[in-house]
C-alpha cells in the first residue's frame, strides 16, 4: 500500500508524475503571486446580432505571466477551481468586468452587455449572491448590463440551491447564459427548471457546421430548442461568414467569434463601428 510506505515516499510515482505534479505546484505558487501582483486583465471579445451591431462582449481572463508571457485561461482555470483561487480570482474578474462596463455606460454605450464566466465553485460559494450584490452596489452599473456565464457542470449539483441564485440574482435584472452547451452532462429536464436567457451554442459545433452533418443537425437543433423555450442564442466560435449565414437562417440571435473579432483589451474593442448608439 502506498500509505503504508510512509507519507513522503514518491516510489510510486513515474517521473511523468512526479514533473507533472512539480509544475502543478509551480503553477499554484505563481497564481498566488499573480493574484497579489495584479498580473490578470480582462479582454473583451463583440457580441453581434443578426445585422452586425455590436450589443456587447465576453470578458475573458488573460494572465500576463512575468516570463511565460500571455497564460490561456484553459491552462490555469482548472487549476485555480481544484485550488480555490477561483475565488478570489473570479472576484476580481467580477468587479474589474463591472468597472469596464460602467465606463462604457459613462462614455454613452449603456446599452452594451457584459458577460463574465463564472465557475463551477465560485457560483456554489454560499456567499456569492452577496458578493455580486455588493460588487454592483460598489461600481454603481445597471444590473441589466450583466450578464453571467455559467456551464452544464454548475448543474450536476444541487439544482435548487443553482435555481434559487438564478432567481435571487435574476431579480435584480441579472441575465443568465449556459455556457458551451451540449458539450457537458446536463438533463434537459433542468432547462425548464431555470431561469435562463440564454444558450450559447459551443464552438465545437459550430466549427464543422457545414460539412459535418451531425453539427448541423445539432446546431440546428439547440436553435430550436432556445427558440421554443423563448431562449436567445448566441453562436460562439463563428470564423466565416459561411457559419453565419447558416446559423442566421437557423435563427440564430446573437453571435460571437473571430469572424467580428478577437478578444481584445477593452480600449481596443471597435465599438463605434459596429454599434447601432441608443
Ligand atoms: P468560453 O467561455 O467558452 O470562451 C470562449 C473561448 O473561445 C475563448 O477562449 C475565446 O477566445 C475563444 N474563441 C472565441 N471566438 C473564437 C473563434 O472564432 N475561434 C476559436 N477557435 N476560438 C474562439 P479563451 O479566452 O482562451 O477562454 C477559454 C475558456 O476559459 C473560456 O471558454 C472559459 O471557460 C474560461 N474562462 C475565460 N475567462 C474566464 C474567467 O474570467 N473566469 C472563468 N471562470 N473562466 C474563464
Ligand atoms: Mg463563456
Ligand atoms: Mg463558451
Ligand atoms: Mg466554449
Amino acid at each position: 500500500q502506498a500509505k503504508a510506505a510512509g507519507r513522503n515516499t514518491i516510489r510510486f510515482f513515474n517521473p511523468k508524475m512526479q514533473e507533472a505534479a512539480s509544475r502543478r505546484a509551480q503553477l499554484e505558487t505563481d497564481l498566488h503571486l499573480a493574484i497579489e501582483n495584479k498580473q490578470f486583465q480582462l479582454y473583451y471579445q463583440p457580441q453581434v446580432d443578426s445585422d452586425g451591431a455590436v450589443i456587447g462582449s465576453e470578458a475573458l481572463i488573460r494572465w500576463n505571466h512575468p516570463e511565460r508571457g500571455m497564460v490561456s485561461p484553459l491552462d490555469f482555470i482548472s487549476v485555480a477551481e481544484e485550488t480555490g483561487q477561483i475565488l478570489s480570482i473570479g472576484l476580481w474578474v467580477l468587479e474589474e468586468a463591472c468597472q469596464q462596463l460602467k465606463r462604457w455606460e459613462d462614455a454613452g454605450f449603456g446599452a452594451l452587455t457584459v458577460a463574465v464566466n463564472v465557475s463551477a465553485r465560485q457560483y456554489q460559494h454560499p456567499d456569492f449572491v452577496a458578493a455580486v450584490i455588493e460588487i454592483l452596489e460598489k461600481t454603481g452599473v445597471k444590473p441589466g448590463s450583466l450578464n453571467l456565464e455559467l456551464t452544464e457542470s454548475v448543474l450536476s449539483n444541487n439544482i435548487d440551491d443553482v435555481a434559487n441564485k438564478m432567481w435571487q440574482l435574476g431579480a435584480q435584472g441579472i441575465g443568465f447564459a449556459l455556457d458551451d452547451f451540449g458539450t457537458g452532462y446536463s438533463s434537459l429536464s433542468y432547462l425548464k427548471k431555470l431561469p435562463l436567457n440564454y444558450l450559447k451554442i459551443d464552438q465545437t459545433f459550430v466549427r464543422d457546421l457545414l460539412t459535418d452533418p451531425n453539427d448541423t443537425a445539432i446546431a440546428q437543433t439547440i436553435i430550436a430548442l432556445a427558440q421554443s423555450m423563448s431562449l436567445k442564442v448566441i453562436a460562439e466560435g463563428v470564423e466565416t461568414e459561411a457559419q453565419r449565414q447558416r446559423l442566421h437562417e437557423f435563427g440564430c440571435h446573437i453571435y460571437q467569434g473571430y469572424l467580428f473579432g478577437k478578444p481584445v483589451p477593452a480600449e481596443e474593442l471597435k465599438l463605434e463601428e459596429f454599434m447601432i448608439q441608443d
